[in-house]
């Protein structure tokens, strides 16, 4: 679709927000809290990672990102085939770490009958752990980018948002957080509003009532609440917490207060971040995000900022000429 040149920066920013907020997180992750205001991009955490470089979250991201950059829709079984193939290869040579449901689901769907398509044994061995209860944040870290896949329509994101989701984390607390948030990264992307609750309407009837109150207690609690943040509901109330308590910041300043706000917050410090830094990227755009940690972020496989903002246009469907 056609977009103005403030969605076009926007949608350019949504992959370097995250990764802003994944690299200035990794130093933090499991690690000893620190005030807001004190995170740097010195790298360390569970890597170890260099100075600036991002994680797991923002390498999964990327799989995603590539296969709609080609201009596939992430809704069709051809193109989860694709994303977790690409999940498949990250795994076996680029993942500097990974979490302990995705390794799972990856070596148990490898091992399975070749015959069927990888991402429905992806998707299988993902429900099949679902049953025990577990809804981790691994899907919600990686979700802002399938905002941009289908931004001429909200059903088409909320679906993409599922489905991807689904291939490692199929619990449907896990499948509603990337709804939300890829809804609301749409959303920040077409109207520059940050928005949660649009996403609503799109969640099943039955589970509406109690994500308004996760939501309404992230906007009420003080954020430090919101730890231990491996579930993937307190990782969406810390990251929506941060950036709403920050909301008062004029401006694009506005990116780094939310990020700092989430980063102190402690736990998963990096997925915290990476998620909030998603949709304040779609919010304030490229151009407005932190220049001193534009320069420094870059990760597998290989890329920089300028990489990411040319990816998130691609999947945009608006490549730079
Ligand atoms: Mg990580």
């Amino acid at each position: 679709m056609e977009l103005s040149a403030g969605a076009r920066d926007r949608a350019a920013g949504v992959l370097l927000g995250q990764a802003i907020g994944d690299a200035l997180g990794v130093p933090y992750e499991f690690a000893a809290p620190v005030k807001a205001g004190e995170a740097r991009m010195i790298g360390g955490g569970l890597g170890p990672y260099a100075p600036g470089e991002w994680s797991d979250d923002t390498q999964m991201a990327l799989c995603i990102a590539q296969v709609a950059a080609a201009g596939a829709d992430l809704t069709t079984d051809d193109a989860l085939d694709a994303v977790a193939e690409a999940f498949i290869g990250w795994k076996g040579h680029g993942a500097s770490d990974i979490g302990r449901q995705t390794a799972t689901v990856l070596a148990r769907a490898s091992a399975r009958d070749a015959g069927t398509r990888l991402s429905h044994r992806m998707t299988a061995v993902s429900m099949e752990l679902a049953q025990d209860g577990r809804a981790g944040n691994g899907g919600l870290m990686r979700t802002a980018i399938v905002g941009l896949s289908a931004l001429d329509s909200a059903e088409q994101t909320a679906l993409a948002a599922a489905r991807v989701s689904a291939l490692t984390h199929a619990e449907a607390r896990c499948v509603d957080s990337c709804v939300l948030w890829s809804l609301a990264v749409r959303n920040a992307v077409l109207t520059a509003a940050l928005d949660l609750r649009g996403g609503l309407a799109y969640l099943p009837a039955e589970r509406r009532g109690r994500w308004e109150e996760w939501i309404a207690e992230a906007e009420t609690k003080d954020p430090s609440t919101f730890t231990p943040n491996g579930y993937t509901v307190t990782a969406l109330q810390a990251a929506w917490s941060a950036i709403v308590a920050t909301q008062t910041v004029a401006g694009p300043d506005h990116v780094s207060a939310a990020l700092h706000l989430a980063i102190s917050i402690g736990d998963d410090t990096d997925t915290v971040a990476a998620i909030a830094g998603g949709l304040l990227g779609a919010r304030w755009g490229a151009e407005r995000l932190p220049r001193e940690w534009v320069d420094q972020v870059h990760g597998w496989p290989g890329l920089n900022a300028a990489d990411l903002t040319r990816l998130g246009l691609a999947v945009a469907g608006t490549p730079l000429a």
